[in-house]
């Protein structure tokens, strides 16, 4: 057992975790931030534009400004990737148990995100990555001049559409609603895009292949008289699933949707655990909202450490 303990460690390097890690660094508190994937999410788009202070960014140049000012306090935090494999209670501190080592700390934030939630139809196993994919960002310029398609309705979906359009010759949207849920400015964008058409109330039934790659998929409903729609590249854009697992495991209560509820001190069920962004039972998941979770949840930490010294 290392003999340092920290105040807090940040479990996620994704912008929730960061913003934790700037203000608990900025409130003297011995930090320590473990993530798997720098950055995390919001690097998958190169169009931030609802991030308050910057009309536009990439999602990398937000993820890396956010480190940037975390480590403004390098004194007090320190940055470590790897990933957390348990975590657990011991008397008034927590063991965090990496895959190499294991830290004590007195209090825990909880910010491990998401992952992509799949589309499970014949076809999808078989050809991820070779015609499946989840992020248009990393894999849409393999579909320079072909057709493709983004399964899904949200915002993100309406991104990823855009994204692709700048490669591909025509891209479809099927989204199994009756209007997609993207931002104003980016629907603007959407339905201005001559490339893009877009295919409402439709599910994908199949994805089919030539065991090299994706050659057409196969609708529940006609689309222009034909449940068969050629095309070489889907993007699944279908949501995302809490990765809250280990907390799961150390007692943390999570919803129905195995999201970890917080209150507005970010607290879990647990004195000295807290959680932040896209892995908690907010409704609306934006880097902004991550961030001040995660801030909030910094600040939490530090309040209750204060009152532990007190007593
Ligand atoms: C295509 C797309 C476009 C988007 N565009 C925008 C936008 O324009 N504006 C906006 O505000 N939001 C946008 N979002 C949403 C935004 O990306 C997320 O709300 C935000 O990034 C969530 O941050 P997070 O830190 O909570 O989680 P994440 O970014 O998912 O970070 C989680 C971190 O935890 C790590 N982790 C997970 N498990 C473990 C473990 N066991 N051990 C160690 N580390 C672990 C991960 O590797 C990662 O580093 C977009 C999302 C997508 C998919």
């Amino acid at each position: 057992m290392a003999s340092k303990i920290y105040d807090t460690i940040i479990i996620g390097g994704g912008v929730s975790g960061y913003g934790a890690a700037m203000y608990a660094g900025r409130l003297g508190m011995k930090t320590l931030l473990i993530g798997e994937t720098p950055g995390g999410t919001i690097i998958l788009t190169d169009r931030v534009e609802n991030y308050p202070g910057f009309s536009k960014l990439t999602g990398q140049e937000l993820a890396d400004k956010l480190k940037e000012h975390a480590l403004d306090y390098k004194d007090f935090v320190e940055i470590k990737e790897g990933k957390i494999i348990k975590l657990e209670k011991k008397g008034d501190k927590f063991i965090v148990h990496s895959e190499k080592e294991k830290f004590e700390t007195i209090t825990v934030i909880y910010a491990t995100g998401t992952k992509w939630r799949e589309l499970n139809v014949p076809g999808h196993e078989e050809y991820k990555n070779k015609g499946v994919h989840y992020c248009a960002l990393c894999d849409g310029f393999f579909y320079r001049n072909k057709v493709a398609a983004v399964v899904g309705g949200s915002d993100s979906a309406a991104k990823d559409a855009l994204v692709l359009a700048e490669h591909a010759s025509k891209v479809y949207i099927i989204y199994r609603g009756d209007k997609i849920r993207a931002e104003p400015p980016n629907l603007k964008r959407v339905e201005a895009n001559k490339k893009i058409e877009l295919i409402y109330k439709t599910n994908i039934t199949e994805i089919k292949g030539d065991g090299k790659g994706v050659t057409s998929i196969l609708l529940d409903t006609a689309y222009k008289g034909s449940k068969q729609l050629k095309l070489e590249g889907v993007f699944i854009a279908i949501g995302h699933i809490a990765l809250s697992d280990i907390a799961k495991a150390a007692g943390v209560e999570v919803n129905e949707k195995g999201e970890i509820k917080i209150n507005r001190n970010s607290e879990t069920n647990i004195p000295g655990f807290y959680a932040a962004g896209d892995v908690v039972d907010s409704h609306f998941k934006q880097a902004i909202t991550g961030v001040a979770e995660g801030v909030i949840a910094a600040y939490s930490a530090y309040e209750y450490i204060g009152n532990k010294k007190a007593k």
